[in-house]
């Protein structure tokens, strides 16, 4: 009888130890199938690891779908040579404009009068364009085809991260509907309230601006010759990108920021009105315009996480950093986490902690910079009148006109030093 209990304790190793075997290993685990996810677990499988996926969400089928991300996202050059490592931009490619220049224009009051314009172009930098822009609801699907035709990769939609305990040699991880992994890294892709991040206890920081974005897709009577315009006036920054034609008309992507009552008065107009404003606040660069998606609306902020690791932990993208959108910025600065992660995990164990502090050491400085930048210059982009307004104007018109300091900023744009 005195045994009993030693030889339940031996019984219970034995199933321990057989329930160890069968849990699903692998080298990477990657909480979060949004874009950001997805071009990292295609390069990590390219480079020969194991990758498990997974995201509670699963991705929008037709661009009028309820949850279909109406945003589009200007690859630059730099990213560009990333998702063609990955295999990826082959199948990008069709979706995808040209930016072959960005022109910005200064405007003040209501109805706006332009102070300023001046257009940036491609060939100061020996670039063909700055990027291709590819509506986001259209890359998650499409990355999502190519990784269900990926070895190596095990993409579990429909589940999601729950928590995870880092221990010395792996982490094991537990998704939301109960099953359990062990993974040599866990990478933090979920998203800017990453619940990965807060699983490693790992803060992050906000700056507020009180503003919000409206994000949606219109057609216009003019074309749009591949160029992408910033317009600024009160409120923030207006942004058109350039799409493919939709049902034969100039179309474009719009990204609409402004005060948070300015967006509910915006988003309380009847289509007509909507319509009328959206013409007005474009300055009328592409004739009348007219919305054909609905409108999703996006809260601005610049958000840093206070560290990029911890044990057996990385955070990448939206998960590390959320910047307000201008400039092109936010998914490609997460597409040189991407890539600098997967060259710090190269050759060993990729959950080591030297190859983790590389790849914060070597991210660190252009997220801070990036991150105070865009702070900046979103701040003057608020400028309604008087000074601000002023300096922006002359800002613009010195970038611009000093060739030298023309390149040198459309260079830092671009993700150069
Ligand atoms: C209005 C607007 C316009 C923008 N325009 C541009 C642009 O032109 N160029 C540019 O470079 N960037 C732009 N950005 C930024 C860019 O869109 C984002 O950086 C990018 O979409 C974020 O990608 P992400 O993969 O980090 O996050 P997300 O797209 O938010 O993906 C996170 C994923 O994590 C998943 N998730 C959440 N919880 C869990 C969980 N428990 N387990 C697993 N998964 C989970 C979510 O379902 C989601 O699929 C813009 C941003 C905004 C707001």
């Amino acid at each position: 009888m005195k045994d009993e209990p030693l030889r339940r304790t031996g019984r219970d190793l034995a199933a321990r130890a057989a329930y160890l075997e069968r849990m699903e290993k692998t080298d990477i685990f990657i909480s979060g199938a949004g874009i950001a996810g997805m071009i990292l677990a295609a390069l990590l499988a390219k480079r020969g690891h194991t990758v498990t996926v997974c995201d509670p969400s699963t991705p929008a089928d037709a661009m009028s779908d309820e949850d279909s991300d109406l945003r589009s996202t200007a690859y630059l050059a730099p990213s560009i040579a990333v998702l063609e490592e990955a295999g990826l931009w082959q199948h990008l490619a069709p979706d995808a404009t040209p930016l072959e220049a960005l022109r910005v224009m200064d405007s003040t009051g209501w109805p706006p009068r332009q102070t300023a314009t001046r257009t940036f172009r491609p060939g100061d930098l020996d670039l063909p364009a700055f990027g291709q822009n590819v509506m986001n609801w259209r890359a998650h699907r499409i990355l999502l085809d190519a990784l269900n035709d990926a070895s190596r990769v095990n993409l579990r939609l429909g589940v999601g991260f729950r928590s995870m305990l880092a221990r010395e040699n792996e982490v094991r991880v537990t998704l939301t509907d109960g099953s359990r992994l062990s993974a040599a890294l866990v990478i933090g892709a979920d998203g800017r309230n990453s619940p990965v991040r807060g699983a490693a206890g790992i803060e992050a920081r906000d700056r507020r601006y009180g503003q919000k974005a409206l994000a949606f897709a219109c057609t216009h009577a003019d074309p749009h010759q591949h160029v992408s315009t910033e317009v600024y006036n009160g409120g923030g920054a207006f942004v058109t990108v350039p799409l493919p034609d939709h049902e034969g008309q100039h179309a474009s992507s719009i990204v609409w920021m402004s005060t948070g009552a300015r967006i509910a008065e915006l988003q309380a107009m009847n289509a007509e009105a909507f319509d009328a404003e959206l013409t007005e606040r474009a300055l009328h660069i592409m004739g009348p315009m007219q919305r054909i998606t609905p409108m999703r609306v996006w809260p601005i902020i610049t958000r840093t996480a206070d560290a990029l690791t911890a044990r057996r932990t990385a955070l990448v993208a939206e998960a590390a950093h959320v910047l307000p959108p201008i400039g092109a910025q936010g998914l490609n600065t997460s597409i040189a986490d991407i890539a600098a992660l997967a060259d710090a995990i190269e050759g060993g164990d990729p959950g080591r902690d030297a190859a983790l502090e590389t790849y914060a050491r070597s991210r660190h400085r252009d997220m801070a910079i990036r991150a105070t930048a865009i702070d900046a210059y979103n701040r003057l982009c608020q400028a309604d009148s008087g000074p601000l307004q002023a300096l922006r104007s002359a800002g613009l018109k010195a970038v611009h006109d000093l060739g030298p300091l023309r390149r040198n900023v459309m260079m830092a744009g671009m993700g150069g030093a």
